[in-house]
């Protein structure tokens, strides 16, 4: 008999935590997973959770399919790449057209276009839908960023609604265009969330090395910046990494942590994104570089037997200039993260909302902060698309680029590296200034390939009578 009101399928840690949620919000989910064991887990899981009433655990996966009503919603939480495309293949025969599937990981947004396009003609619909938050967000109320069929959103809308985590009562749960538009949005916040930790990080490197903090010190400064403008769940974790004690020495734990970042792959198909469409997130990119860079720990280490270590001069700089410093370089990476996701929604003719995403990632998200809620007010007056033309932000930049500045100065004469810092520094003095260089390289450029220049009030397409370098 089809009682469950929605399906999931993949029991690690994120699925398992979706389903015991949704049953917690009152509907009846049927779940399945590859494996039988993790079934067994969920099981005794959501026994012991006192929410076995509102869990149907099927070991075989036509059965698990007739247990759902139709029209069917079915949740997949997979492994990311093959394993979803052999899912859909799987599930296919035993869906019917009105039917769709939810899919809920971390996908590349094209291949959720692929799938969308796929499965549209057979009358299945496809949702791809980032949910970002990782497991407690999944378990107590993620950020929910929904892409694909908008028929079959409506009859899956309450439940993910239900789940998502809510900013003064607001859903953190949004319909936000078809195909892979919500991947892409969920890639981008991951995008945006690379540049903040690093740009954080770059501030804690300061600390440490210029000002000489210990992690004590450091905890207690980021405990108060999330008191101001930067409160943010990233900045508040900040501060408890920064105290954690290891047990074993009685040292500070981040001080034993080998300083090599991993990365899945969201920060790169980021940077990949906005570079195929000519949008400049040097943030993004910096972040990603950052991150590649850690990771090459030997290579570190014999060029700085090379070079000779960094020489120990102090940062000339305050703590009130760091703060406002790592402001401004959040502002130009939002900045370049959301003219990403504008560019995005023009070249698909997705119509995305700046002003709801922002809202969406106000709560439940790993970048959840009062930024956004800022963001959000200025882009639903529709005053911009890029955040450093809305005024409220050219106030806010004003004030804190100097700061920006300072520290990306003092950390270049103290020889501490600031690539997403300094890349955000360098991205707003070039948008912002009316006459580049450019020209000089329309000029190289015409001299080399004939590749013709403007001059305005002349016409376009000129060529000038480069001298001939053959035989130099
Ligand atoms: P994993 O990515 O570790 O995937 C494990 C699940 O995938 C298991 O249920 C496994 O089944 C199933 N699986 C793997 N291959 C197949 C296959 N060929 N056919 C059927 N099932 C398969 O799980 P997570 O819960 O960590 O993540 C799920 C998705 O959510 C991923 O896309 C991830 O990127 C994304 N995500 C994860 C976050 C996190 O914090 N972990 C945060 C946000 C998104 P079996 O038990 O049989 O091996």
């Amino acid at each position: 008999m089809s009682t469950a009101d929605i399906g999931l399928i993949g029991l690690a840690v994120m699925g398992s935590n979706l389903a015991l949620n949704i049953a917690e919000k009152g509907y009846t989910i049927a779940v399945h997973n590859r494996s039988s064991g993790r079934i067994d887990e969920f099981v005794a899981e959501a026994r012991e959770q006192g929410l076995d009433g509102k869990t149907i655990a099927k070991y075989d996966l036509a059965d698990f399919v007739q247990s759902v009503k139709r029209p069917r919603s079915i949740i997949i939480m997979v492994k990311a790449g093959k394993p979803v495309d052999d899912m859909i293949e799987q599930l296919l025969p035993l869906l019917e057209p009105g039917d769709a599937i939810i899919e809920c990981g971390n996908s590349l947004f094209t291949d959720t276009q692929r799938r969308f396009d796929y499965l549209t003609p057979k009358g299945i619909g496809y949702l791809g839908v980032g949910v970002s938050g990782g497991e407690e967000g999944a378990r107590h109320g993620p950020s929910i960023m929904v892409g694909g069929s908008k028929e079959q959103w409506h009859n899956a809308e309450a439940v993910l609604t239900a789940i998502s985590a809510k900013f003064n009562g607001e859903p953190c749960c949004a319909y936000l265009g078809e195909g892979g538009a919500g991947h892409f949005v969920k890639t981008i916040h991951n995008g945006i969330e690379y540049g903040d930790m690093q740009m954080i990080a770059e501030v804690y490197g300061v600390m440490r090395d210029g000002l000489g903090m210990n992690p004590k010190a450091c905890a207690e400064v980021f405990k108060e910046w999330n008191k101001g403008p930067l409160n943010s769940y990233l900045i508040e974790i900040t501060g408890h990494v920064l105290e954690a004690v290891d047990e074993e020495t009685g040292r500070p734990l981040v001080e034993l942590i080998l300083d090599k970042a991993g990365q899945k792959g969201t920060g790169v198909w980021s940077a990949i994104a906005a570079q195929q469409m000519g949008v400049p997130a040097t943030a993004i990119e910096g972040a990603v570089a950052a991150r590649s860079i850690s990771a090459r720990k030997d290579e570190r280490v014999a060029a700085e037997a090379a070079y000779g270590k960094r020489a120990d001069k102090k940062a000339d700089v305050t703590l009130a200039d760091l703060e406002k410093a790592l402001l401004a370089g959040k502002i130009v990476s939002y900045a370049q993260g959301f003219a990403v996701i504008a560019k995005a929604s023009e070249e698909n003719g997705w119509g995305l909302p700046l002003s709801i995403i922002a809202k969406i990632w106000r709560a439940g998200c790993i970048i959840r902060s009062r930024f956004l809620d800022q963001m959000s007010a200025a882009y639903a007056k529709g005053e911009a698309t890029n955040l450093l033309m809305v005024p409220d932000f050219i106030a806010l930049m004003k004030d804190s680029h100097p700061s920006l500045r300072k520290v990306v100065a003092a950390a270049a004469t103290a020889e501490f590296p600031m690539i997403c810092l300094s890349a955000a520094l360098s991205y707003f003095d070039s948008y912002r200034q009316a006459q580049g260089t450019a020209n000089l390289i329309q000029g190289q450029r015409d001299f080399f390939g004939a590749h013709g220049f403007e001059i305005v009030g002349r016409g376009t397409d000129l060529h000038g009578k480069w001298p001939s370098t053959l035989g130099n």
